[in-house]
Protein backbone atom coordinates (compact mmCIF):
# COMPACT_ATOMS: atom_id res chain seq x y z
CA UNK A 1 0.00 0.00 0.00
CA UNK A 2 1.27 3.26 -1.03
CA UNK A 3 2.10 5.58 1.94
CA UNK A 4 -0.87 7.91 0.09
CA UNK A 5 -3.61 5.42 0.09
CA UNK A 6 -2.15 5.11 4.22
CA UNK A 7 -2.62 8.43 5.14
CA UNK A 8 -5.97 8.23 2.80
CA UNK A 9 -7.37 5.30 4.77
CA UNK A 10 -5.79 6.87 8.76
CA UNK A 11 -7.46 10.08 8.24
CA UNK A 12 -8.59 11.30 11.47
CA UNK A 13 -11.91 13.20 11.55
CA UNK A 14 -13.82 11.14 14.67
CA UNK A 15 -12.86 13.47 17.39
CA UNK A 16 -12.47 10.64 19.30
CA UNK A 17 -9.63 7.59 19.03
CA UNK A 18 -12.04 4.99 19.62
CA UNK A 19 -14.55 6.64 17.16
CA UNK A 20 -11.55 7.17 14.57
CA UNK A 21 -10.11 3.78 15.33
CA UNK A 22 -13.76 2.54 14.24
CA UNK A 23 -14.23 4.27 11.31
CA UNK A 24 -10.17 2.95 10.15
CA UNK A 25 -10.69 1.47 6.96
CA UNK A 26 -13.83 2.75 6.13
CA UNK A 27 -12.98 6.36 5.10
CA UNK A 28 -13.66 7.18 1.36
CA UNK A 29 -14.36 3.67 0.86
CA UNK A 30 -18.13 4.33 -0.13
CA UNK A 31 -19.10 3.01 3.69
CA UNK A 32 -17.93 -0.71 2.70
CA UNK A 33 -15.48 -1.30 5.34
CA UNK A 34 -11.34 -2.76 4.66
CA UNK A 35 -10.69 -5.48 6.60
CA UNK A 36 -8.12 -4.23 8.94
CA UNK A 37 -4.07 -4.96 8.21
CA UNK A 38 -0.87 -4.61 10.25
CA UNK A 39 0.00 -1.75 7.66
CA UNK A 40 -3.37 0.24 8.78
CA UNK A 41 -3.08 -0.76 12.16
CA UNK A 42 0.00 0.85 12.78
CA UNK A 43 -0.17 3.76 10.33
CA UNK A 44 -3.18 4.75 12.43
CA UNK A 45 -1.37 4.16 15.98
CA UNK A 46 1.17 6.55 14.44
CA UNK A 47 -1.28 8.90 13.07
CA UNK A 48 -2.80 9.23 16.30
CA UNK A 49 0.71 9.51 18.20
CA UNK A 50 -0.53 6.23 20.49
CA UNK A 51 3.01 5.34 19.06
CA UNK A 52 5.96 7.17 17.77
CA UNK A 53 7.31 7.88 14.02
CA UNK A 54 10.25 5.18 15.45
CA UNK A 55 8.15 2.95 17.17
CA UNK A 56 6.19 2.40 14.29
CA UNK A 57 8.47 1.67 12.26
CA UNK A 58 10.03 -0.93 14.40
CA UNK A 59 6.53 -2.05 14.58
CA UNK A 60 6.21 -2.52 11.29
CA UNK A 61 8.81 -4.58 10.79
CA UNK A 62 7.49 -6.86 14.01
CA UNK A 63 5.03 -8.68 11.10
CA UNK A 64 8.08 -10.57 9.62
CA UNK A 65 10.29 -10.81 12.59
CA UNK A 66 7.11 -12.06 15.11
CA UNK A 67 4.77 -12.83 12.98
CA UNK A 68 2.26 -14.84 15.29
CA UNK A 69 2.79 -11.76 17.67
CA UNK A 70 1.71 -9.63 15.09
CA UNK A 71 -1.03 -12.08 13.88
CA UNK A 72 -2.33 -12.00 17.82
CA UNK A 73 -2.61 -8.42 17.66
CA UNK A 74 -4.28 -7.90 15.01
CA UNK A 75 -7.19 -10.72 15.38
CA UNK A 76 -7.76 -8.83 18.48
CA UNK A 77 -7.66 -5.27 16.94
CA UNK A 78 -10.53 -6.52 14.41
CA UNK A 79 -12.27 -8.25 17.12
CA UNK A 80 -12.45 -4.48 18.96
CA UNK A 81 -13.10 -2.70 15.99
CA UNK A 82 -16.16 -4.81 14.72
CA UNK A 83 -17.49 -4.56 18.01
CA UNK A 84 -17.28 -0.74 18.56
CA UNK A 85 -18.96 -0.30 15.32
CA UNK A 86 -21.43 -2.56 16.70
CA UNK A 87 -21.67 -0.75 20.07
CA UNK A 88 -21.36 2.73 18.22
CA UNK A 89 -24.20 1.87 15.90
CA UNK A 90 -26.39 0.62 18.91
CA UNK A 91 -25.61 4.21 20.83
CA UNK A 92 -26.19 6.56 17.31
CA UNK A 93 -29.79 4.83 16.95
CA UNK A 94 -30.45 6.11 20.43
CA UNK A 95 -29.82 2.72 22.19
CA UNK A 96 -27.54 0.87 24.28
CA UNK A 97 -24.56 -1.26 23.46
CA UNK A 98 -24.84 -5.30 23.66
CA UNK A 99 -22.56 -7.07 26.37
CA UNK A 100 -21.08 -8.52 23.70
CA UNK A 101 -19.53 -5.46 22.21
CA UNK A 102 -18.58 -4.49 25.51
CA UNK A 103 -16.60 -7.79 25.99
CA UNK A 104 -13.84 -7.02 23.57
CA UNK A 105 -12.79 -3.77 25.05
CA UNK A 106 -13.18 -5.00 29.19
CA UNK A 107 -10.48 -7.62 27.82
CA UNK A 108 -8.12 -4.95 26.34
CA UNK A 109 -8.96 -3.20 29.60
CA UNK A 110 -7.88 -6.08 31.68
CA UNK A 111 -4.89 -7.17 29.81
CA UNK A 112 -3.19 -3.85 29.14
CA UNK A 113 -2.48 -2.99 32.95
CA UNK A 114 0.42 -0.82 33.42
CA UNK A 115 1.69 2.96 33.72
CA UNK A 116 2.72 6.19 31.95
CA UNK A 117 6.09 6.73 31.74
CA UNK A 118 8.51 9.60 30.44
CA UNK A 119 10.36 8.29 27.29
CA UNK A 120 12.97 10.60 25.38
CA UNK A 121 12.65 9.36 21.76
CA UNK A 122 13.44 11.29 18.89
CA UNK A 123 15.45 14.38 20.84
CA UNK A 124 12.37 15.08 22.94
CA UNK A 125 10.11 13.73 25.73
CA UNK A 126 7.42 11.88 25.70
CA UNK A 127 5.05 10.34 27.66
CA UNK A 128 4.67 6.51 26.82
CA UNK A 129 2.33 3.87 28.21
CA UNK A 130 4.09 0.62 29.72
CA UNK A 131 2.11 -2.62 29.84
CA UNK A 132 3.07 -4.67 32.60
CA UNK A 133 2.57 -8.33 30.25
CA UNK A 134 4.78 -8.72 27.90
CA UNK A 135 2.63 -8.72 24.62
CA UNK A 136 1.33 -5.86 21.87
CA UNK A 137 -1.86 -6.06 23.28
CA UNK A 138 -0.69 -2.66 25.02
CA UNK A 139 -1.10 -0.87 21.80
CA UNK A 140 -4.73 -1.10 22.07
CA UNK A 141 -4.81 -0.14 25.76
CA UNK A 142 -5.53 3.55 24.75
CA UNK A 143 -7.94 2.87 22.12
CA UNK A 144 -9.94 0.67 24.48
CA UNK A 145 -9.76 3.49 27.16
CA UNK A 146 -11.52 5.87 24.62
CA UNK A 147 -14.18 3.46 24.13
CA UNK A 148 -15.28 3.07 27.24
CA UNK A 149 -15.68 6.69 27.94
CA UNK A 150 -17.98 6.64 24.95
CA UNK A 151 -19.54 3.72 26.45
CA UNK A 152 -20.23 4.54 29.51
CA UNK A 153 -23.27 6.14 30.70
CA UNK A 154 -23.77 9.81 29.23
CA UNK A 155 -20.59 9.53 27.10
CA UNK A 156 -22.23 8.66 23.95
CA UNK A 157 -24.28 11.56 24.32
CA UNK A 158 -22.58 13.22 21.38
CA UNK A 159 -21.81 10.03 19.36
CA UNK A 160 -23.15 10.50 15.96
CA UNK A 161 -23.21 8.64 12.86
CA UNK A 162 -23.05 10.87 9.32
CA UNK A 163 -26.12 12.17 8.07
CA UNK A 164 -24.95 10.60 4.80
CA UNK A 165 -26.54 7.33 4.63
CA UNK A 166 -24.25 5.64 2.09
CA UNK A 167 -21.53 7.02 4.69
CA UNK A 168 -21.24 4.56 7.14
CA UNK A 169 -18.83 6.98 9.70
CA UNK A 170 -19.13 7.79 13.09
CA UNK A 171 -17.91 11.03 14.76
CA UNK A 172 -17.96 12.71 18.06
CA UNK A 173 -19.55 16.37 17.50
CA UNK A 174 -17.65 18.53 20.06
CA UNK A 175 -19.39 21.49 18.15
CA UNK A 176 -20.37 24.16 20.11
CA UNK A 177 -23.47 24.03 18.92
CA UNK A 178 -23.89 20.20 18.82
CA UNK A 179 -25.33 20.24 15.53
CA UNK A 180 -22.89 18.90 14.07
CA UNK A 181 -24.08 16.65 10.80
CA UNK A 182 -21.55 15.47 8.60
CA UNK A 183 -18.36 13.47 9.11
CA UNK A 184 -16.44 15.80 6.91
CA UNK A 185 -17.69 19.36 5.20
CA UNK A 186 -15.09 18.08 2.77
CA UNK A 187 -16.65 14.99 1.85
CA UNK A 188 -19.93 14.40 2.79
CA UNK A 189 -21.27 17.74 3.87
CA UNK A 190 -20.36 19.42 0.54
CA UNK A 191 -21.43 16.87 -1.17
CA UNK A 192 -25.10 17.15 0.36
CA UNK A 193 -24.09 21.43 -0.58
CA UNK A 194 -23.88 20.54 -4.25
CA UNK A 195 -27.34 18.46 -4.80
CA UNK A 196 -29.18 20.73 -2.70
CA UNK A 197 -27.77 23.32 -4.60
CA UNK A 198 -28.58 21.65 -8.16
CA UNK A 199 -32.76 20.56 -6.52
CA UNK A 200 -33.09 24.36 -5.78
CA UNK A 201 -31.64 25.31 -9.27
CA UNK A 202 -33.85 22.39 -11.12
CA UNK A 203 -36.56 23.31 -9.10
CA UNK A 204 -36.46 27.08 -10.17
CA UNK A 205 -36.26 26.20 -13.58
CA UNK A 206 -39.16 24.39 -14.01
ZN1 LIG B 1 -19.87 11.11 5.83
Amino acid sequence: MSRAATSQQTKLLGGRLAVDFANLGRVFSGGVPRPLTWTTLIAFLEAAEVVSPQRSAKLLAIRQSDADAAESLLSDARRLQSALRNGFSAVTAGGRATGESVEPVNEILRVTEGHDELVFEGGAWRLEFVAREDSFEWLLAAIARSAAEILATGGGARLRSCANPTCGLFFYDSSRTHKRRWCSMATCGNRHKVAAFARRHLHRRS
